[in-house]
């Protein structure tokens, strides 16, 4: 990218959401650019602005392979309704085995670290993977998600990575997210019927009770500033 990162940034926060979408996909080689989706209410409202903009825009997953059925029928919804493809990264399966038969399956709930290592070989590995192919990508994080969420910016430095990291619904509120799949007709994951507003993988994703935050439900037994998989890590956190 020619131009720098925060001054694109400060041109983004000035923008409509579409219109940033529209900057980004402007700036951005198409095969040096991907969308992350992980099936959720903002990553379908990104997935629906990119593709009326640009219908070839590339659009990647993260399989963990532990994820909702639920989860899977609203990747089968985008694909059917948009008549696009998406690549999917899973992680390796020698790592997978090695951790089963070390720790067991459910090893998640015994220790941060193992949590964060069965998060590392499926999710930061094969992000790192997909991200080697691109220069720079874009996600659904908002602000006001959680603690760890609260500085997000529409355009910052990955450095874990070495790409940039675009968030066009970062000022977003959750009704603006509704609003906007409401009018669009937009396939969303139906467990955002029955109270889960973040969702993740099925072990660690629960609903949540009346009054709770949005992520209360994911790795409920871990503390609010712990709860990342590592995918959006702050560089000055
Ligand atoms: S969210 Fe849970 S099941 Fe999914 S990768 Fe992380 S620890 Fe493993």
């Amino acid at each position: 990218m020619s131009k720098d990162v925060e001054a694109f940034s400060r041109k983004l926060e000035k923008l409509k959401a579409v219109q940033r979408m529209e900057a980004i996909i402007a700036e951005i080689p198409q095969d040096k650019l991907l969308l992350s989706t992980s099936f959720g209410a903002e990553d379908q409202v990104i997935t629906d602005i990119a593709i009326k903009i640009n219908p070839s825009i590339r659009i990647f997953t993260l399989d963990t392979c532990r994820q909702f059925q639920e989860t899977y029928d609203t990747f089968h919804d985008t694909i059917r309704k948009y008549n696009c493809s998406i690549e999917v990264y899973a992680p390796e399966t020698e790592d997978i085995i090695a951790l089963m038969e070390k720790y067991g399956p459910n090893s998640m709930y015994e220790s941060i670290e193992k949590r964060k290592e069965c998060c590392r070989i499926s999710k930061l590995v094969p992000l790192r993977k997909a991200l080697a192919t691109c220069d720079a990508w874009i996600c659904g994080i908002r602000q006001e998600q959680s603690v760890t969420r609260f500085n997000s910016n529409p355009a910052e430095k990955d450095t874990q990575n070495n790409v940039i990291k675009f968030a066009p619904l970062f000022d977003w509120t959750k009704e603006d997210v509704w609003d906007y799949i409401r009018t669009n007709n937009v396939p969303y994951n139906k467990l955002h019927d029955r109270n889960y507003p973040s969702i993740g993988c099925a072990p660690c994703t629960r609903a949540v009770e009346p009054g709770e935050d949005d992520r209360a439900g994911r790795w409920w037994w871990e503390r609010a500033e712990q709860k990342e998989c590592g995918l959006h890590k702050r560089q000055d956190a």
